[in-house]
């Protein structure tokens, strides 16, 4: 069975054509600028070179379009016709609190995927043109949704509301949903899986960082919490996020500067985190672990803050779940940065909790990296939020 995975942005769309007989990706690309001049379509075929379409692509149903024309085109193509792909799997940001798992697409759930585009107004709006595009480019086929916020529905009351009046719980559903649900779904799985981690000592905390960074707690793959809120702005320190902070800096800022809410949500979504904390230098932590290696020490803040914030997360987690069985470490910074995990970690050597230097040079591949004596288990395990899609697809097609 052939699934083909959809990642629809507002201007772009990502693609995988995965074969579940053995999970291997056939063929995967991107369309760029769509609905601007100069869209462009990438196409990318394991050992074979790029193949680039560039066409005018106006609308996301003529992005579709090309997709499926690249994927059974007879040279860079990998399937002879559009019926070799079983099902469509897509990525949705926002299912509100009615779907807590992924659901195959009718007229109800396109129904609550609109109703929730003011809880994700930059992704949900181009989510559902993706399913659009897809329903008439391929009638008949099924499509899926997978909610980057149905992993965090399984959260408990205390730590999914805010400790705000009800009244706007009740008319608004202002609540924490947390988001890179489907990487924190699947690495969850994948480390109790890897792990072979019995029944019962499930307890895993699973620490994506990247630039956009988020922590979950669960149990048995069930959420127990996580660190983004009703918007990803909330948690950690991330590369232009600012994560956590007094609502009043918000007034503050607003009112001594003459700008609006707006405006300030701006800047705190793209122009602060250790972009800002390091002085406008880099979101990037390869540039900013090289400045701070030179000694710029607004480098090290932005670091060093990064830490301290994912530090505190991990020993929150760890009482909420008293204790925790694995800790897994993924994104391009969790996956990548040794010397970042080895100093978060060095924090929990109070706890019994210790990484192996030599294991932990890994990167970008599955690997234990704590000693058989630690009282954790930590790994590194790369996330792969295209295939948690495929494999929601598979199940429920
Ligand atoms: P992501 O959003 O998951 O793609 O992660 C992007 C972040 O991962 C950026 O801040 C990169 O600097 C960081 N990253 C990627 N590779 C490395 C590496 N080898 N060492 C340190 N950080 C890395």
């Amino acid at each position: 069975m052939k699934v083909l995975v959809i990642n629809a942005g507002s201007s772009s769309l990502k693609y995988q054509l995965i074969d579940m007989d053995d999970e291997s990706v056939k063929a995967k690309g991107l369309c760029e600028r769509i609905g601007i001049a100069g869209s462009k379509l990438t196409h990318k075929v394991p050992g074979k070179d790029d193949f680039v379409i560039e066409e005018d692509m106006p609308t996301h149903q003529t992005a579709i379009e090309l997709v499926l024309k690249a994927l059974v085109d007879p040279d860079h193509g990998v399937v002879s016709s559009v019926d070799e792909i079983d099902a469509v799997g897509h990525r949705v940001l926002h299912g509100g609190s009615v779907y807590t798992e992924s659901i195959k697409i009718d007229d109800d759930v396109k129904k609550v995927i609109r109703e929730c585009f003011d809880l994700g107004p930059l992704h949900n709006p181009a989510n559902l043109m993706g399913i659009e595009a897809c329903e008439a480019a391929m009638p008949g086929k099924s499509n899926v949704a997978v909610f980057d916020t149905a992993f965090g529905m399984s959260l408990e009351p205390y730590a999914y509301r805010y400790a705000i009046p009800e009244e706007y719980y009740e008319k608004y559903k202002i609540r924490r949903y947390g988001f890179h649900g489907t990487s924190h779904m699947f690495v969850s799985a994948e480390t109790i899986r890897y792990a072979e981690l019995p029944e019962g000592h499930q307890r895993v905390i699973v620490c994506h960082l990247g630039n956009g960074s988020s922590i979950s707690a669960s149990i048995g793959g069930k959420a127990v919490d996580t660190s983004m809120g009703l918007t990803p702005l909330e948690g950690l320190v991330m590369g232009t996020r600012s994560g956590d902070l007094d609502p009043a800096v918000v007034q503050f800022i607003c009112d001594h500067e003459n700008i609006s809410v707006d405006d300030m949500l701006t800047i705190l979504n793209k122009k602060s985190g250790v972009l800002a904390l390091s002085g406008g230098l880099s979101s990037d932590f390869r540039d900013l672990s090289q400045a701070a290696e030179e000694g710029n020490e607004k480098a090290k803040l932005a670091l060093d803050a990064f830490r301290h914030k994912v530090v505190k997360t991990i020993g929150g987690y760890l009482g909420v779940m008293n204790g925790a069985d694995a800790i897994a470490f993924t994104g391009g910074i969790g996956e990548n940065d040794v010397e970042m995990r080895a100093s978060i970690m060095k924090h929990f050597e109070f706890a019994g909790i210790h990484i192996d230097p030599e294991k932990n040079k890994v990167r970008g591949k599955r690997q234990e990296i704590s000693t058989p004596d630690s009282t954790v288990r930590v790994f590194v395990l790369p996330t792969n939020e295209e295939l948690a899609i495929a494999r929601e697809t598979l199940r429920l097609s």
